[in-house]
């Protein structure tokens, strides 16, 4: 996947976002403090960053969720679509007869992309010719000719020639028959006049439908003044953004690109020819961020919630019986390790009112957790519901019953107390009405 290390950040934030118990200011400043950080290391433009930011708060703070959607889930939606926003809408390709005219400096991948463009084209059915344009690079010739020879595609171009026109002129008459046409026009190290003559008399010649500009993605947000200078000089209807694999600068280059109201139109991602996609900007954010991967966490969240059927009336009246404890402890286990739920949980997340469990705790829990379960299974259901009335003699009993020892049972009696003074700590501090409405 290009831009991993971005994605890798941005995906990082939005899992701390989901795995909190309940959304607030706090875990929303957080989660976008993160996402600043991911955009900025990938060069997108610090107002930008600042602006998104702002949008993100406010809309994840006062736009109530969609009826029965998740608080979560509706912040990782805003996340989403803000991205989309930055990243603006992709162009669009049409799989007709057409010809296109490739322009940028040189060492943007130009050439490579003709070839790619062919590619793609090809492989929707359509038959496609390429003009080898570029007599500026020396190489340009032969690199286009073999690369077309490779794929099966008709190559049209004049060794030496030194009239780029003439070279166009020709060869437009010679591909006529085909159905898609692609120009590979010269660059030069900077956008010269001489570059935007020439490229202005190749656009007068072949009339293209679509003029692609090629756009090195190691550039960053320079791309955004390079997509304006081209478009003033001879008009973009699209942006081929490559080398999207061989930097961490991608994001700038994407939005900045956007910013200048060009779309994007591929992206490339690799130097093998089909190194390359149509660029789609939902298709795009969503592998970025991830959504499939944090839709499933999110789902393990909610059934985590749901199966943990504590009574929160009792709670919040100070009462956390044995059978809250195990209904806890049973969702748990089914999630995998306890650390790591841990943080989903209403127990773990809310801090439990200053009784904050340490990794040493939490570990010790997840090893013990198998044998309390054990135990609380030999317990009555009244002992459960009260376990106060558990006397010396009743230990023995369970003890007996569960093939636990009296010290592991005292132990366990000794952790429900903990969480239960967590609980009732925590509901004095008016942290149940946030608790009740999370749980529903
Ligand atoms: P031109 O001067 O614009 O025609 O540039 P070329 O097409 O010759 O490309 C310059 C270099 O970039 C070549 O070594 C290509 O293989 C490489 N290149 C082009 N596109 C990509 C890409 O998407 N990813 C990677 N990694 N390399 C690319």
């Amino acid at each position: 996947m290009v831009m991993d290390k971005l994605g890798d950040s941005l995906q990082g934030a939005l899992r701390k976002l989901i795995g909190a118990g309940r959304i607030d200011e706090n875990i929303v400043n957080e989660v976008v403090k993160d996402i600043q950080r991911a955009l900025l290391t990938s060069d997108v433009n610090v107002k930008m960053v600042m602006e998104m930011s702002k949008r993100i708060k406010e809309r994840s703070l006062k736009e109530a969720p969609a009826k029965g959607s998740d608080p979560r889930e509706h912040v990782v939606k805003i996340v989403y679509e803000e991205m989309v926003a930055i990243m603006g809408q992709g162009a669009n390709i049409e799989l007709k007869p057409q010809t296109i005219m490739m322009v940028g400096l040189q060492g943007s991948g130009k050439t490579t992309s003709v070839a790619k463009l062919a590619r793609f084209f090809q492989k929707k059915g359509l038959k496609v010719a390429v003009i080898g344009a570029d007599n500026f690079r020396p190489g340009a010739y032969q690199q286009l000719k073999t690369l077309s020879e490779k794929l099966n595609i008709f190559f049209y171009g004049e060794e030496n020639e030194k009239d780029a026109v003439g070279i166009v002129n020709r060869g437009m008459k010679e591909i006529e028959k085909y159905d898609v046409k692609i120009i590979d026009t010269a660059g030069r190290h900077a956008l010269e006049a001489d570059l935007i003559a020439e490229m202005e008399a190749i656009n007068e010649a072949a009339k293209p439908d679509q003029k692609f500009l090629v756009l090195d993605a190691a550039i960053g947000q320079l791309a955004g003044q390079q997509a304006k200078a081209f478009n003033d000089a001879v008009g973009v209807t699209g942006i081929i953004i490559t080398k999207l694999d061989g930097t961490a600068k991608g994001g700038g280059a994407l939005s900045a690109v956007s910013e200048t109201g060009a779309p994007i139109a591929f992206i490339g991602t690799g130097e093998t020819p089909d190194a390359f996609e149509k660029f789609d900007t939902d298709r795009f954010i969503s592998r970025l961020l991830g959504m499939g991967d944090l839709q499933s966490l999110l789902e393990k969240v909610q059934e985590s919630m749901k199966e943990t059927e504590l009574d929160v009336d009792n709670i919040m009246k100070g009462k956390f019986t044995l059978n809250d404890m195990y209904a806890q402890l049973e969702a748990m286990n089914k999630m995998g390790p306890l650390k790591q739920v841990m943080s989903m949980l209403p127990l773990g997340s809310m801090g439990l009112g200053g009784a904050k469990l340490s990794d040493k705790d939490l570990d010790a829990t997840s090893e013990k957790m198998k044998y309390y379960k054990v135990i609380m299974d030999s317990m009555t259901a009244a002992e459960r519901d009260d376990p106060k009335i558990i006397s010396a003699g009743r230990i023995s009993r369970i003890s007996m019953g569960s093939g636990r020892s009296s010290e592991e049972i005292r132990e366990l009696l000794k952790y429900h107390k903990t969480m239960q003074n967590a609980f009732k700590n925590f509901a004095g501090k008016g942290g149940g009405r946030n608790m009740q409405k999370m749980m529903k």
